[in-house]
């Protein structure tokens, strides 16, 4: 059902490639848009979203613009492992509710991931500070090459 239904407009990251909903941006051109989770699993975790897409999840992504978005994946990953030097950096995503997924907009998670430290629940929890939020976001951006 979650996996394959019609692209909802209103999803919160419509909304913000819109500019109606904020978001604390890493990267933006006109491929996609990359911002904090406000959610973070971990320290730096980002979210990148493909522009101009109706795509909920990456099985519906047109696979001609996949090439370009999964760059802009790969250009940030690398700006956060710089950024937060981690010792390893998950990169994924959901499809499908029963998967894990919770917005219904094609994204990827880079989430960096320390030897001694756990992870937060997955879209769950107390909403970051934004202050802080902003803080890594800068320190992100400062890495993208
Ligand atoms: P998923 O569950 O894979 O669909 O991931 C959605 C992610 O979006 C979760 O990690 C949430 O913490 C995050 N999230 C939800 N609302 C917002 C928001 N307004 N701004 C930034 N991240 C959000």
């Amino acid at each position: 059902m979650t996996l394959h239904a019609d692209y909802d407009p209103d999803n919160i990251f419509a909304k913000i490639l819109r500019g109606d909903m904020p978001s604390v941006k890493v990267y933006e051109d006109e491929i996609a848009l990359a911002f904090m989770d406000v959610f973070p699993q971990s320290e730096g975790h980002t979210l990148v979203v493909p522009k101009h897409v109706q795509a909920r999840n990456f099985l519906d992504m047109p696979t001609l613009k996949l090439g370009a978005y999964m760059e802009r994946v790969q250009t940030v990953a690398r700006a956060v492992e710089k950024a937060m030097t981690p010792d390893g950096v998950v990169v994924t995503q959901f499809n499908g509710a029963p998967a894990g997924q919770t917005v219904f907009h094609l994204h990827f998670h880079i989430i960096p991931r320390w030897k001694d430290k756990g992870l937060a629940g997955h879209a769950a929890g107390q909403m970051a500070d934004m202050g802080e939020l902003q803080a890594i976001a800068d320190k992100i951006r400062a890495k993208l090459g």
